[in-house]
This record gives structure tokens, C-alpha cells and sequence, in this order.
């Protein structure tokens, strides 16, 4: 059987963060605000998975109201989550990140983020896209307020 997943998240800029995409750091003046290390694209990738093997989503695995995943690494919670899926029979196909946002440009990051996936998604580098696009000004991402990601992701058994 094959199976679908899909994942959105947004997180908001802010001051004195580091800007994690796909744990890759990327130089910015501004981080991503949020209870773990804020890595927008990874989150909306897990909530993917999740998705595909209709196991919940990313605020019931990992709520942000406990501490244990206070700045946590979330290619550590993807991990994770592929670790849980897999051990209920299923493995990945491929995944599909488009990342959204006016700043920064991300395409010199855009192969790490592919490499860095792989390993936790258990997949070749080929297996997993990672894209970036703008909304040309429009609304609160295009005012630079923060960053938007979304994922699709397939799995098999
Ligand atoms: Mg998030």
C-alpha cells in the first residue's frame, strides 16, 4: 500500500535565534521563534509523515509545554518519528518540502537541507526535494515577519 501525508507550519522571526532549516543553520539577522529549535520546514515534513501514517501530529508527540523538547533539534524528532513509523511496517518513498519566505535567499543551503534529511527519512538524497519560494510581498510572510513551509510525504509498506 501506498499512502500520502501532508504538513504545514509557520513560524515568526525573531531576535537573537539562530535560523534552522532543515538543521541546516542559515546566516540571517533573525531566527524562528518557537519551544524547540524552530526548524519550520522539518516540522511541517514531520506533521507529513505523521500525516501519511495517520499517527497524530507534531504538537501531540512533542507538546511544547514539556520541557524535554525545550531548543530540541528537530531532525532529532524526525528521527524519531520515522523510527516509529517504520516500526509499524512502513518505510519512506519520497518527500516534498517547499519552503516560503521574502528573506533569506536559500538556494546556496538548499543541497545540506536535502543531505541532511536523508539520513533520518532512511532514503537516498534523490528521495528528498527541498524547494523555496517568495510570495512577492504579499501578507504577513512577504512583510518578512517570518517563514512558512510545506511538506508532502509518501510512504509504502
Ligand atoms: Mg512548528
Amino acid at each position: 500500500m501506498i499512502r500520502t501525508g501532508i504538513g504545514f507550519d509557520v513560524h515568526r522571526f525573531a531576535e537573537g535565534r539562530k535560523l534552522v532549516l532543515c538543521g541546516v543553520v542559515v546566516p540571517h539577522e533573525f531566527g524562528l521563534l518557537g519551544h524547540s529549535d524552530a526548524d519550520v520546514a522539518t516540522h511541517a515534513l514531520i506533521d507529513a509523515m505523521l500525516g501519511a501514517a495517520a499517527a497524530g501530529d507534531i504538537g501531540k508527540l512533542f507538546p511544547d509545554t514539556d520541557d524535554r523538547w525545550k531548543d530540541a533539534d528537530s531532525v532529532g524528532l524526525l528521527r524519531d518519528v520515522v523510527a516509529r513509523i517504520c516500526r509499524t511496517g512502513w518505510g519512506v518513498v519520497n518527500v516534498d518540502i517547499t519552503i516560503v519566505c521574502e528573506v533569506p535567499k536559500l538556494a546556496p543551503y538548499i543541497e545540506e537541507m536535502r543531505a541532511n534529511l536523508a539520513d533520518p527519512l532512511r532514503v537516498e538524497m534523490d528521495c528528498v526535494s527541498v524547494k523555496a519560494t517568495t510570495v512577492e510581498g504579499l501578507g504577513a510572510i512577504g512583510r518578512r515577519e517570518g517563514i512558512a513551509a510545506m511538506a508532502v510525504a509518501t510512504i509504502s509498506d
